[in-house]
């Protein structure tokens, strides 16, 4: 554990919000580049950089999230009082790799997480969180305030015109261009507005219509399209996205943290949405990391849709499938966090109060988490199983529970 002397700056930095500093935070943003390493049953966390970045977007009123969300979770806490300042989770593909019990194997990969910057000297801590009674102490560091301080100060942040909006209640998503050149930049928009409109045409979006904020990021790439591996292409893109993520056919991401977040981070942010020009169908999406879509599919619309909610608010997905042998137990000594599947293990943590209430179709389906059997789902057709639908009761829930978390007034 050691103590955290300098914070290196980040290069891209340009502005900072320096109004309305509430007790504990700084308008800007602390960030933690590290690597992630380790095997199926242990894993560690290497610090790479810090980097203070210029906004912070998060909701005052939340600066803690009480449910269980993330296979990590972030806890700050005030040095001298030891108050708990700020706690949030997060997932990676770390986790969803532990998960596939490649025996014998290690895996490493680049993540970086981000907290309100602390005006004084904290406690910032990162577990691992298996299931709701075990977790496991991964990182532990001494936030030294002062420090952070004058290197606000030696950059002389200035006040981003551009965002003095309601960003601080609002949530905010931002979409960064992805294998679009510089002829494609008009393209990235009309894209990026296609999923807009799809995104609020449905619930519960709908209704936090006016608390929902858009922000562009695009850099060009030099190729048009994405990598994919499977098929021998490989193409030179700015965020170096690519399919084929843990071998699976359809599953894009972009999976160097550290350049998403760079770019990110010019503008006001909750979350990340990667825009990857390509007709070739797939997507994926990591609680509240990124995600990323194929704009120029056909169900792109409804895929982001789905991804949006791996994202924003850590559900499952509710199908089965054949191709994907989960070895459940092993992942889930325990019930699984996720709020829209049960193994039954503690099912009283999940939507048992809602059986027998007004809606008689919420019940106990067989066949989520990828398996056929073992696991429930809520409600027979939900958006996290398969296409034309919306989210279930259960789903739309938890939504509206993330959705108030970043828009609470
Ligand atoms: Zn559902």
């Amino acid at each position: 554990m050691s103590r955290l002397f300098c914070i290196i700056l980040s290069s891209v930095v340009i502005s900072a919000y320096a109004g309305n500093l509430d007790t504990y935070f700084f308008n800007n943003s602390l960030r933690l580049d590290f690597v992630i390493s380790g095997n199926n049953d242990t894993c560690s966390i290497q610090a790479i950089q810090w980097k203070i970045e210029p906004y912070w977007s998060g909701n005052p009123s939340s600066y803690i999230l009480h449910n269980n969300a993330g296979d990590y979770l972030v806890m700050l806490n005030d040095l001298e009082t030891g108050i708990l300042i700020y706690q949030n989770g997060y997932s990676d593909l770390f986790a969803e790799w532990q998960c596939l019990k490649q025996q014998d194997s290690i895996f490493h990969y680049k993540n970086s997480l981000r907290i309100p910057l602390p005006k004084k000297d904290s406690r910032l801590r990162i577990y691992r969180t298996y299931n709701h009674s075990k977790k496991q102490l991964l990182f532990e560091e001494i936030i030294d305030a002062s420090c952070a301080q004058k290197s606000i100060e030696k950059n002389q942040f200035r006040i981003g015109l551009h965002y003095l909006g309601n960003y601080k209640k609002n949530l905010d998503i931002v979409f960064l261009a992805e294998g679009y050149t510089r002829d494609e930049q008009k393209k990235f928009k009309a894209d990026a507005q296609n999923m807009i409109d799809e995104m609020l045409a449905w619930e519960p979006y709908k209704q936090y219509k006016k608390s929902i904020d858009f922000h562009y990021v695009f850099n060009p790439s030099l190729e048009s399209g994405t990598s994919i591996p499977q098929k021998g292409i490989i193409k030179n893109t700015v965020l170096r996205s690519s399919f084929n993520i843990l071998g699976s056919e359809r599953y894009l991401l972009a999976t160097d943290s550290y350049l998403i977040r760079d770019a990110a981070s010019l503008v006001p942010y909750d979350i990340i949405c990667v825009l990857v020009n390509t007709d070739e169908y797939g997507g994926g999406g990591i609680f509240n990391h990124h995600l990323a879509i194929s704009t120029k599919n056909p169900q792109a619309g409804f895929v982001f849709c789905h991804e949006m909610a791996h994202l924003l608010a850590f559900l499952a997905d509710e199908y089965s499938d054949d191709t994907k042998e989960l070895p459940a137990q092993a992942c889930f000594n325990g019930e699984p966090l996720q709020e829209n599947i049960s193994n039954l293990m503690d099912f009283e943590k999940k939507w048992a109060a809602l059986i027998n209430g007004t809606d008689k179709e919420i019940g106990m389906y067989e066949g989520a988490n990828y398996q056929k059997k073992g696991f429930y789902r809520p409600y027979l057709h939900c958006a996290m199983r398969e296409y034309y639908h919306s989210y279930c009761p259960v789903c739309k829930r938890v939504i509206i529970e993330m959705l108030e978390y970043y828009t609470k007034k």
